[in-house]
């Protein structure tokens, strides 16, 4: 559906991103802005040695997929927010819900989560390299772009650190040292970059979290209202008619249940939902903009190229 023909600045697409990077932010769109928020520096795609010493942050080999070393900060964010919402989705609201409820609760959110993790582990694991990158016999430490010799990193379809030849659409993404097959952007929060072998798995991964942040948001939701309207409503379980005191509240039920503080349900209600409410606009914007880079079969390197432009 998406991509793409060469862009009308064809080979200025290759040009150094060194150079883009001193351009200013402010002559960009505020939706391109707002995408930075989960994938921030998407169009960094050369390392910017420029003959001097190596910088930290560029590999010394290339990284092979989301998984490999280093790990990044907002990798870890989004895993410690998936297994928030989880423990706080399924061991304290889901078992709040009214009787009736409670299947539907357990099944449709177990759904969405166990989707999520399958498309996020899948982007995370592949290797979006270009296929002639993939399949180079020599694998060790990539050489420092030295720019005293070449203008670009890509001339002609050959990448002078990858040292293959590689596709039109390729570019050589600085935080995975490699080519990446059809390069849209180096995201951080899978860790890894997307191309044209993990472009679908990454939207299905913003799509399915955003569905899954949507449905806690709604069960946490009614739960915090219902505390404060009618929290009968929300003491159900058996061990709740079993202890007639309204000041008694459990979480982890049915299999675990654990003795709390009646605030604490309110307490915890409020910040699964401010974070809940947080992580969705973020990621309905994130989902828009790709939404309109399909739209106009764009890539969003190549979005943001045509922004400078
Ligand atoms: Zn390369
Ligand atoms: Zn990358």
């Amino acid at each position: 559906m998406r991509r793409r023909g060469p862009g009308p600045t064809g080979r200025a697409l290759q040009v150094s991103a060194h150079a883009i990077i001193k351009r200013s932010s402010s002559s960009r769109s505020p939706l391109a802005l707002r995408m930075d928020a989960f994938c921030r520096n998407p169009n960094r795609t050369v390392p910017a040695a420029e003959g001097g010493p190596r910088r930290a942050d560029v590999p010394l080999c290339s990284r092979t997929n989301g998984w490999s070393w280093p790990p990044h900060p907002f990798q870890l964010l989004a895993w410690l927010l998936y297994v928030y919402f989880a423990i706080t989705s399924f061991g304290v609201f889901v078992p709040l819900l009214p009787a009736h409820w409670i299947p539907a609760g357990y099944i449709c959110t177990g759904v969405m989560f166990l989707s999520h993790l399958c498309v996020h582990v899948t982007a995370v694991s592949i290797d979006p390299a270009d296929y002639n990158v993939r399949t180079r016999s020599h694998r060790g430490p990539v050489p420092i772009f030295d720019r005293s010799k070449h203008p670009h990193v890509i001339e002609n379809c050959h990448c002078y650190l990858c040292q293959v030849d590689v596709g039109p659409k390729s570019k050589h993404c600085s935080s995975c040292n490699k080519c990446v097959a059809n390069f849209d952007h180096h995201c951080r929060w899978l860790n890894n970059c997307v191309g044209s072998r993990n472009y679908k798995l990454f939207l299905h991964s913003v799509l399915s979290a955003l569905l899954g942040v949507g449905l806690v948001l709604v069960v946490a939701s009614y739960v915090f209202v219902e505390f404060f309207l009618d929290p009968a409503r929300l003491r159900t379980s058996q061990h709740f008619l079993a202890r007639n005191d309204s000041s008694v509240w459990f979480v982890f039920l049915p299999m675990a249940p654990l003795r709390s503080a009646a605030a604490a349900i309110p307490g915890l209600a409020a910040v699964t939902i401010a974070l809940a409410l947080l992580s969705s606009v973020l990621l309905s914007h994130l989902l828009c903009f790709h939404v309109y880079l399909m739209w106009n079969r764009l890539s969003t390197y190549e979005y943001i190229i045509r922004q400078r432009h």
